[in-house]
Order: C-alpha cells, then structure tokens, then sequence
C-alpha cells in the first residue's frame, strides 16, 4: 500500500470506484475515461509499480490472475466471442500514468491496430 497511490486508494476504498470485481489478489474497476464500451482496470492489491517491477518470483502469478480475470470479466461484459484488446503499459514511452500495475480490458467495439 502507498498512501499517494491512485490505485492503492481504490484498492483500499479510500477513493471511489465503479468496482466490478474483487477476489483475494486483484480489484478490478470501470476506467475513468473509457476508451470503449467497457473499459475495465484489473489490479494487483500489493502495491507494483509497473510490469518491469514483476520478478521470477511474482510474474507467473500476478500476470496470470490479472489476465484470468479479464478473460472471466469478458464473459461476464458479454464481447468473449467477439473479441476485445488487453493493454499494459510501461514507463513514460509506454503511455503509463499511473504508477501502479493494472491491464486494460477494452471490449465492445472492433479496435484497431497500430496504436497511438
Ligand atoms: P495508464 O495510462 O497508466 O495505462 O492507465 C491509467 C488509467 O487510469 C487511464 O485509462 C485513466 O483513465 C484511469 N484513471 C486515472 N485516474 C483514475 C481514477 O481516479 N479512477 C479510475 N477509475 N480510473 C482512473
Ligand atoms: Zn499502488
């Protein structure tokens, strides 16, 4: 937990969120500023700061749940068979704003490719 984390405050409900899911490890909440129809953030609840943080120890993991959860999420949205887009980014040039690891789940539309 980092008290000036974004994330970190929505993990622990000190800032509001449109939460969708929860489990033991992750929270998984409505993107602020939706790229889609349904732009969901999937989160670590241990503080990372971004994929290049990840070690031997803990990516098998945390990617692993992260992207279960997606793949369940986009069930559950309805766009499993049609298809939909998983985001990381990382660092300044990956376009990461915020400093805590989270996959993007965008589903809803056709998304197109490259990307900005
Ligand atoms: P990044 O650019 O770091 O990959 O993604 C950060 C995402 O967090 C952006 O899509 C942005 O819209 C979203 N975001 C930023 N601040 C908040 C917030 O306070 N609440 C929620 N729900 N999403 C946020
Ligand atoms: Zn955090």
């Amino acid at each position: 937990m980092s008290a000036d984390c974004l994330f970190c405050r929505i993990v622990e409900r000190t800032l509001p969120a449109t939460v969708v899911a929860e489990d033991e490890t992750l929270v998984s909440f409505q993107d602020i500023n939706p790229q889609a129809p349904t732009h969901i953030l999937i989160v670590p609840k241990t503080h990372i700061a971004n994929v290049a943080d990840l070690t031997d120890a803990t990516a098998p993991a945390i990617m692993g749940r992260l992207t279960l959860m997606a793949n369940r999420l986009a069930k559950q949205f309805g766009f499993a068979d049609d298809g939909y887009r998983l985001v990381v980014n990382c660092g300044p040039h990956g376009g990461q704003t915020v400093s805590h690891l989270h996959l993007h789940l965008l589903g809803g539309r056709r998304m197109t490719w490259p990307p900005g």
